[in-house]
């Protein structure tokens, strides 16, 4: 049962070969006996998965259907979720229980999803490993001395294990497709504003967005359409009619224009994973793709401006963790001031406490003009770079990470290192562009990622070239040993 896509449990729900509640009470059994190997969860909510899992079979006694009615998933722990903790990964919210359901949550529960619990992640989402959490590292099912990636390396493991068939996750600077990549799967980063930021704590406001991370497009498609849409709750949310995603995986790749930027291919690039780049440009060609060389001459900026951007925003918006409004407060504070000191000193962890610091110094007087404003002008010309390929290509076309997921620890103690790790997948959100990652095979037994970008709302765009390339390749039914 556990090897089934949503696609397949939402056939075999309708077909009535299984109900909701049998699936969930499977499921939940293999998270209790897998996951302590991985980690991948914080909080587990059995009691309301299985209210929502009878619920659902209700629905359906009485005539009702829908892709997500019944079918189980798990929230990345910083979406809200009411009367449930929502830690965000940090000691700071460990003691948090959300007093309302974030709009992702609450529009896929009203689809009838079911809510197995929360997955781990990277503090605050800071990070690209899934070692920051407070709650323990991640492991990657494809090989446990390795990373799954981050921030959503919770959410990632426990697809990749076969613990359940999908989660939502979120995306910064590449937070659910280099996790993705890492353990052969597929996920989704929207469009900015497709997906509503209500109730998703925030690390940096104009970069985070809330997707999917699933096995395959096609499932990829079915959870984005319970999550997208407007939401007036969320100021910079678009009121952009969401097409049906599922319907349009049809489409034929005949004449579409792939652009493959020249930069992509340079030395930081592992050549095994180039090679199989090209492999899968072939296969695209095969389906009728036309591939086009292109430039985006700013993207060699773009590692140190979302690194000043991020930390900025994210000092902002981390100023709210105070010790008196949310969370952990310190023992016995001496006045207000030890109270602000040790209650952030002790309930931040050292990554978040380094951007709040870095994010402070960029934003401060006399040193705003040299790192914020700048970032942000190169933040305008990395965009620039990608509307003017989008002028002459339909998708853009390259590796998703340089490197395959590396040993735990090995880049803890430097943060540059694994800040360069994130090449790829930056320049989408600072352009507010929708990515996608699909596994396109494997480097000594860890999977890659292949990444596709595409025109603002093109998300269906990306849906349907990865569905057609995966109903022509199988490297994503590949299953971890062991799971
Ligand atoms: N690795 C990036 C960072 O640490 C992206 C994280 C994310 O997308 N949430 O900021």
């Amino acid at each position: 049962m556990h090897h089934m896509t949503l696609a397949e449990i939402a056939r075999g729900l309708a077909d009535k070969k299984f109900s909701s509640v049998e699936l969930t009470q499977t499921l939940l059994a293999r998270i209790a006996q897998l996951d302590p190997q991985i980690n991948s969860f914080i909080s587990l909510t059995q009691d309301l998965a299985l209210s929502q899992a009878k619920a659902a079979d209700e629905r359906r006694a009485n005539g009702e259907s829908g892709a997500l009615l019944g079918a189980p998933i798990a929230h990345k722990d910083l979406f809200c979720t009411q009367g449930i903790r929502t830690s965000c990964g940090s000691k700071m919210l460990d003691n948090f229980k959300a007093p309302y359901d974030a709009t992702v949550v609450a529009k896929l529960a009203a689809a009838g999803a079911v809510t197995l619990g929360k997955t781990n992640m990277d503090e605050f989402a800071m990070g690209s490993a899934n070692e920051s959490s407070w709650y323990g590292a991640v492991k990657n099912p494809w090989n446990l001395e390795h990373v799954p990636g981050g921030s959503s390396g919770g959410s990632a493991a426990a697809v990749a294990a076969r613990l359940l068939p999908a989660a939502t996750a979120t995306d910064t600077g590449g937070s659910i497709r280099q996790p993705a990549a890492f353990t052969n799967l597929t996920g989704l980063k929207p469009t900015y504003g497709r997906v509503s930021r209500w109730g998703m704590i925030a690390y940096a406001s104009s970069l985070d967005q809330g997707g999917p991370l699933a096995r395959t497009a096609e499932d990829c498609a079915i959870l984005l359409q319970g999550m997208a849409g407007f939401d007036p709750n969320d100021s910079t949310s678009i009121d952009e009619p969401v097409p049906d995603y599922s319907a349009g995986l049809t489409g034929s790749l005949q004449g579409l224009r792939i652009g493959v930027p020249k930069e992509y291919f340079s030395a930081g690039l592992d050549p095994r994973i180039a090679e199989l780049i090209h492999n899968s440009i072939k296969e695209l060609e095969k389906l009728g793709a036309v591939i086009k060389e292109i430039s985006l001459p700013n993207m060699q900026h773009a590692i140190p401006a979302y690194y000043v951007i991020a930390p900025a925003e994210a000092s902002s918006n981390l100023s709210r963790f105070d010790g008196v409004r949310f969370g952990y407060r310190c023992e016995n504070p001496e006045n207000l001031e030890d109270l602000y000191k040790r209650s952030r000193g002790e309930g931040f962890g050292s990554e978040v406490q380094r951007r709040i610091m870095v994010g402070a110094y960029a934003l401060s007087a006399g040193y705003y003009d040299a790192y914020y404003l700048k970032a942000q002008k190169i933040r305008r010309l990395v965009k620039n770079d990608f509307m003017s390929a989008f002028n002459e290509v339909d998708i853009i076309l390259g590796p998703t990470t340089p490197n395959p997921a590396w040993k735990l620890g090995a880049k803890s103690s430097d943060p540059v290192a694994a800040y360069l790790e994130d090449v790829y997948t930056i320049t989408a959100n600072l352009a507010g562009l929708p990515g996608l990652s699909m596994p396109a095979g494997f480097v000594d037994g860890l999977p890659v990622g292949v990444q596709l970008l595409a025109p603002y709302f093109q998300e269906g765009r990306l849906l349907n070239v990865a569905h057609q390339y995966q109903l022509n390749t199988d490297w994503h039914t590949r299953t971890p040993t062991g799971f």
